[in-house]
């Protein structure tokens, strides 16, 4: 019989389960707790069970296991980069970034991704696979073990695009803000996609309260065709029919992000196109320098440019901020650490690249 992974099953799921091998649904409880409160990574921590429900345990499940293998601290003091193992052997990464207010954490949601974005180094060797709920859990989980501080704050806005991963996604945010087991509340996770439309009018069915970051990264088709293959499938326009519906099923407002690429689309013009089809819109816009990747020619905008940007779309009365580029000596844009941990791998290079 093939074991299943515990972690992936939701509360109810894990119950009946329980219940199945002849135990008290009380024990399936216990066990939610042991793996999304106290979130152990084995059987035999879970103490308050006797021996022999532990040995009935490992015989039917396994617990899905997310092993730091590298871990990355920024100069800047607040910037954590993990690189994790996974069990099949596949290497994600995420980030931590310490604020004021608490621990977020950015996390992947694939192996790989196949939006093939033109700036982004995860795209680059294309998508290998889905991350299954029980991983995509388990990145927070683990930072939080290792730091032994509560994490507030999730960003699905690492590796992959999470709305490619749609009913992962949707039952992951469920466990993670469940009363049973991590509690977050949804007002605290944000979800980035590249726009995949269809996706975005399924998930506003959902009635989560989680913010939606739309990837914009251009005021007009034409200049986002450049840099993002799947505006070739989506417009803006239909972007932004999704997004308005997404808003008035929801009530939350969205984010919108945009990439700064010199010469590319950081122009006065290119400003003012964007505050137009911004105004009005109740939305959040964050301006990203370019993390400029050796595969690609791009360039990060000169300052004084980013902050004309900024004040042109204020000028049109919209929500505006810079995000801070934090933990750039540490390759912390979308796949870089895990990119360059891949090729070296290839390169037979196995010794500890990390720490030169
Ligand atoms: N696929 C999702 C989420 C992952 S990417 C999405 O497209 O939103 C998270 C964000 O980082 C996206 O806005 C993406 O366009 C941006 N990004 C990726 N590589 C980047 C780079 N090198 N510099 C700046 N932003 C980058």
């Amino acid at each position: 019989m093939e074991k299943i992974d515990i972690k992936s099953l939701n509360y109810q799921e894990l119950l009946a389960k329980i219940e199945e091998l002849g135990e008290k649904s009380f024990r399936g409880k216990q066990i939610y707790e042991w793996l999304h409160q106290k979130a152990v990574m084995n059987f035999d921590e879970m103490t308050n069970l006797s021996k022999a429900l532990r040995e009935k345990l490992k015989e039917n499940f396994y617990i899905a296991q997310t092993q730091i293998i590298e871990k990355l601290e920024s100069k800047d003091g607040c910037t954590t980069k993990f690189l994790f193992g996974l069990q099949d052997g596949s290497v994600i990464e995420s980030v931590l970034m310490k604020y004021k207010h608490g621990n977020s954490v950015c996390i992947s949601s694939q192996v790989g991704c196949r939006m093939g974005c033109n700036f982004c180094a995860s795209t680059l060797g294309g998508l290998e696979r889905n991350l299954s709920v029980s991983e995509m859990l388990g990145q927070i989980y683990a930072i939080q073990n290792m730091k032994g501080e509560r994490v507030s704050n999730v960003v699905v806005m690492g590796t992959g695009e999470p709305l490619d991963n749609y009913d992962n996604l949707v039952k992951f945010i469920r466990m993670l803000t469940d009363e049973y087991g991590y509690n977050i509340s949804q007002r605290n996770i944000t979800v980035s996609t590249c726009g995949l439309v269809e996706k975005i009018y399924k998930l506003a069915q959902e009635k989560l309260q989680i913010t939606l970051a739309i990837s914009l990264h251009a005021p007009n088709d034409e200049v986002r065709k450049t840099l993002m293959p799947v505006a070739n499938k989506y417009s803006i326009a239909e972007i932004m029919d999704a997004c308005k519906e997404y808003y008035e099923i929801t009530g939350r407002r969205i984010s919108f992000e945009y990439s700064l690429v010199k010469d590319v689309n950081d122009s006065k013009e290119y400003a003012e196109e964007l505050g137009n089809l911004l105004w009005r819109k109740n939305c959040h816009v964050n301006l990203i320098p370019v993390n400029p990747i050796e595969e690609r020619n791009y360039r990060d905008s000169d300052t004084s440019f980013i902050k004309n940007f900024k004040l042109t779309l204020e000028r049109f009365g919209i929500n505006v901020t810079i995000r801070r580029e934090m933990g750039r000596d540490i390759d912390a844009a979308c796949g870089q650490l895990r990119k360059r941990y891949m090729d070296k791998m290839e390169e037979g290079e196995h010794e500890d690249i990390f720490h030169n």
